[in-house]
This record gives structure tokens, C-alpha cells and sequence, in this order.
């Protein structure tokens, strides 16, 4: 065996995550893949002469850290938009839009995002004729923070089929008062407004700005990330799964990604057999990905009992039981699986009642089909997902981003202290993980590990302390949790022999570190297949 392709990172404290809660000194990597575990002086000598040793200097060495939902192909093509930054008032998202027409091709939509309503204190974005006021003869998206609704003016209406000056019957067209569009669209309407009038992006282009977000979240401390929802608004499948195989091919892929495709474009490409693939463990074909329901921010979730601030605001699930029945185990009985976006406890409830039914006709052992958000989950919801073989991937960081208003306004003081429970997922023995859904928020590793051990929220509130959990699980939820999700805990998700040399060095040891700093805790290096992508080493 030749020598040089080893590496021995040694002299650290290797945190490897396995079920026993295995810390030791030293690990050994054979080309990329890790050989042994173990001592120094043990590893030395396995090692033998001539070895490529990285000494750590007492740093902690954990696995690469693993993110179950995101979307930085999509991420990626916003960045050609104008993230709408934490604003004060409602006006002033006005000089953005007319920035942003600056950057714009005549005829393109001018696209604003990431506006948050509940942060101003008007608590409403803008009307179509206050845009028309500002821009009246190109096409204007802001876009809501939670991706699911946008606030349109005329022009853009006119363009996606919607008459702004006529009645129109869709649930998807907000009306005013007047009976008129009012500017305000949701869901499959804002989705259609985002692939008719965003641009689309050139491939080199979007390879560029797929690197620049790569670099963000390996300073997160991700080695691989599930990207979620390919195919949807005007950044096609295809465009997609070029950009990361060329990406790829050329030697600049510093991130593994297992790329959930949107229903629609998947049932197009099954045929191919292009996601039958052999693939290789940069650039997996996964998982079908579909929507439950809205977003809780948006007013959108599927929350039958109504909202705080409104009881008869009662959105429902997009579709109807007997649909998911059908859809569900249209998938599963053909061996796919299902990630399933569900935010309120309605879409919760169908989807967990769709995969009961399709597991009864269809008994799969190990489908593991992911609930993504999986916000309002009753402990009822999730004893049947341990028992279904679902995982759920909570959006733990609404309880520091939004928590306050969840308390406040969308869900009132009882649904906002179990929103996202990763407690009592723990306490049921139910596998989860965490997300940021970047772009929709940023990639906050650390903050989300903090915010689910303490449950702050930026108020400075607690929220639920019955729903802490421990640093260990909520390392877990991004490693040895997170590779379930994957199909993958073969092969990565802890330092163990066989697995792919994929580490993070903390800038200090997150399991030893205090509960109340845990937000403070930067990621030093990443290193993705035994190559460091971020950062140094010591
Ligand atoms: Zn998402």
C-alpha cells in the first residue's frame, strides 16, 4: 500500500458521532475514505512512514455536517435578484424596487425578496397601485419572505393572465375591497409569477453563483446538503443537474447534494431514467418533492382551527385526502421516495394518514419519507411518524426568527410553545434533523443548534422549554440523524472506517461547549472528501 495517499489527523479530539458517543484521538484516511479510529500512538503506527500527518493541536474534529433542507440551486438564481434587507418601514422597500430596475432587462420582472410584513409596523406589504405608483410599465414581484406569496402591480398581473381591473375567481388572487386584484398572490400563482417573469439564468452564470453559495454553507459547516424543490419557477430540472454535474466533472464541487425534484418535472424525467442513474456520492438524483400546504407566516399553512390573530383564517391542505392517498402511493409502491412539504398540523395530518395507508397496501420497511418543517406536529403525529418510518425535518429556527410572532400573532402562546418539537421526537426515540431552508433564511448552523437546545427566540423569550433538547441530539439532527434522510448512514454522517473523509473543526468543542454559547461557535475548517474547502487547519 502506498503511503502517500494517507492522512492522519491526529493529536485532536475526534468527536465521531457514532452510537456509542466514541471521542478519540486520531482517524486515519486512505485516499478519501476513513480507514481507522483510534488512539495516537496506535494510528501512528498503522499509519507507518512517509504519512501525510495533520496534527490538530487538541481541535475537535466532527463529522461533515449534513443540511436536510435548502435550496441552493434555487438560492443560487435569487442572488441575481434584491434580498429586501431587515427594512423599518413599508416605503422603503420602494427605492430597492427601483434599483433593482437598474440591474434588469426591460421586459424582465423586477423582483424584490425576502420582505417580511409582521416586521414592519404597517404589517402589510404593498398594494398593486402603490407599485404602479412606483414603477407602472414593468413588471414588480416583492416577494414575502416565506417564497409562498409575492405582492404584484398591474403589469405583472397583466402578464401572468390575471386582468388587474376584472373580478378574478382564483383562491390564489387576493381581491380588495373594491372586488378587484389587490396585488397580493399566493402559492401556485406566485409560483407561476416567478417562472414567467424572473429570468432564466445562463448556465456558466448559474454555475458561478452555485459556487458562491457552495462557499456559504461550507462556512456553515456543510460537507452535503439536500437541495430541494429542483425544477420549480423558472429554473428548469435540467439547468440544474447540469450545473452540478458540470460542476462536478471540472473538479469544483465542494459539497455533496442529493437533489429533490419537484413532482411535475420528475414524472417528466422518470422515463429517462436519468434518476435511476448510477450516480456517484457528489450529485445524487432523490427523492419527488411536493408541497402540503403554505407557509404559517404567509397565512398559507393548513391550520383548521384557525389562526391567532384571525380564527376564521383557516387555510386548508392543497388538494384533498383521497389526492394524497392516491399520489402518495402512486411513489412509494414504485420504490421513490417523498418529501413532503407540510407546515400546519391539516397538512401534517393528511400526509402522515396518506403514507399509513399507502404502508398498509404497499408495506415498504425502509422508505423514509421526509415531512419537511413539520412545524405543528402533535406527540400523537409523531408516535404514528415513528411508526410509519417518516422523518421529520423541523424548521427549529422559526422559533428564534418568527417565535415571537408565532406567540404574538399567527399561532397564540400554547401552538408556538410546541412549534417544531424536536423534545418530543427525542423523548418518542423518532430520528430528526433541522434546517434553515436557505433562502428563506441564512444558513445559521450554529444558531440553529442554540436555538433548539434553548429555545430563545430573538425577543429574548423561551419558547416551550419542554421542547429543549440536548447539544448532543442537535448535533445529531445534522450528522448521524441527518444522513437517515439520505439513505446514506452507510456512508457518511459519523467518523467511523468506511465512511467518506468529510470533517468540520469547530472553532471550539460544540458538545463541551455551554448551552448559552453554543451561537457563538464558528466553524474553522471544512474539508469535504479529505480536501478542505474552508478555512485552514491548525
Ligand atoms: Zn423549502
Amino acid at each position: 500500500m502506498r503511503c502517500i495517499e494517507k492522512t492522519l489527523y491526529t493529536n485532536g479530539r475526534i468527536v465521531t458521532m457514532d452510537a456509542a458517543g466514541t471521542v478519540a484521538e486520531a482517524v486515519l484516511v486512505a485516499g478519501n475514505v476513513i480507514e481507522a479510529v483510534g488512539s495516537k500512538d496506535g494510528l501512528a503506527a498503522l499509519a507507518g512512514p512517509g504519512c501525510r500527518t495533520v496534527d490538530l493541536k487538541g481541535a475537535s474534529l466532527y463529522p461533515g455536517f449534513i443540511d436536510t433542507h435548502s435550496h441552493a440551486s434555487l438560492y443560487a438564481m435569487w442572488k441575481t435578484h434584491c434580498r429586501c434587507p431587515g427594512i423599518a418601514h413599508l416605503e422603503d422597500v420602494y427605492p430597492l424596487i427601483r434599483k433593482q430596475a437598474e440591474r434588469v432587462r426591460d421586459g424582465d420582472g423586477i423582483v424584490v425578496y425576502n420582505f417580511d410584513d409582521t416586521d414592519i409596523p404597517e404589517r402589510r406589504g404593498p398594494t398593486k397601485r402603490e407599485l404602479d405608483a412606483v414603477m407602472p410599465d414593468r413588471p414588480v414581484l416583492v416577494f414575502h419572505i416565506s417564497g409562498h406569496t409575492c405582492y404584484a402591480n398591474s403589469k405583472a398581473l397583466e402578464r401572468i393572465g390575471v386582468n388587474p381591473d376584472a373580478p378574478f375567481d382564483d383562491v390564489n388572487v387576493f381581491l380588495g375591497k373594491d372586488g378587484l386584484p389587490n396585488g397580493y398572490i399566493a402559492e401556485e400563482m406566485a409560483f407561476k409569477a416567478m417562472g414567467e417573469l424572473m429570468p432564466a439564468l445562463e448556465q456558466e452564470r448559474h454555475k458561478a453563483l452555485v459556487r458562491e453559495c457552495v462557499a456559504e454553507y461550507n462556512a456553515q459547516g456543510f460537507t452535503s446538503a439536500h437541495d430541494s424543490a429542483v425544477g420549480i419557477g423558472n429554473l428548469s430540472a435540467e439547468t440544474v443537474y447540469r450545473t452540478y454535474n458540470q460542476l462536478y466533472e471540472s473538479g469544483e464541487l465542494n459539497m455533496r447534494v442529493y437533489l429533490a425534484t419537484m413532482e411535475q418535472p420528475f414524472r417528466r424525467l422518470e422515463p429517462t431514467g436519468l434518476l435511476d442513474g448510477p450516480g456517484n456520492r457528489f450529485v445524487q438524483y432523490s427523492a419527488v418533492k411536493t408541497l402540503a400546504d403554505g407557509s404559517i407566516q404567509a397565512g398559507t399553512a393548513a391550520i383548521p382551527e384557525g389562526y391567532f390573530f384571525d380564527p376564521s383564517l383557516r387555510p386548508g391542505i392543497i388538494g384533498t385526502q383521497d389526492y394524497w392517498d392516491e399520489m402518495v402511493y402512486h411513489w412509494h409502491s414504485r420504490g421513490r421516495q417523498l418529501s413532503i412539504h407540510c407546515n400546519g398540523v391539516g397538512a401534517i395530518e393528511t400526509i402522515i394518514t396518506a403514507v399509513e395507508r399507502a404502508q398498509a397496501r404497499c408495506p415498504r420497511k425502509d422508505a423514509r419519507h421526509l415531512i419537511i418543517h413539520c412545524q405543528m406536529a402533535t406527540d400523537e403525529h409523531v408516535r404514528r411518524m415513528k411508526e410509519a418510518g417518516i422523518l421529520p425535518s423541523f424548521y427549529g429556527l422559526h422559533v428564534w426568527n418568527w417565535g415571537d410572532r408565532h406567540r404574538d400573532i399567527f399561532l397564540g402562546p400554547d401552538r408556538a410553545a410546541r412549534l417544531d418539537p424536536a423534545g418530543s421526537a427525542v423523548r418518542e426515540g423518532l430520528p430528526f434533523s433541522l434546517h434553515a431552508d436557505t433562502p428563506v433564511l441564512p444558513q445559521m448552523t450554529m444558531l440553529s443548534i442554540h436555538t433548539a437546545v434553548n429555545r430563545e427566540t430573538k425577543g429574548g423569550a423561551v419558547l416551550g422549554p419542554d421542547q429543549r433538547i440536548s447539544t448532543l441530539e442537535a448535533v445529531r439532527a445534522y450528522t448521524s440523524y441527518a444522513a437517515l434522510f439520505s439513505h446514506s448512514e452507510a456512508w457518511r454522517g459519523t467518523i467511523e472506517p468506511g465512511k467518506v473523509a468529510d470533517f468540520v473543526i469547530p472553532s471550539e468543542d460544540i458538545l463541551e461547549a455551554p448551552a448559552g454559547r453554543l451561537k457563538g461557535i464558528a466553524f474553522a475548517a471544512a474539508i469535504v472528501d479529505n480536501r478542505v474547502v474552508h478555512g485552514q487547519l491548525p
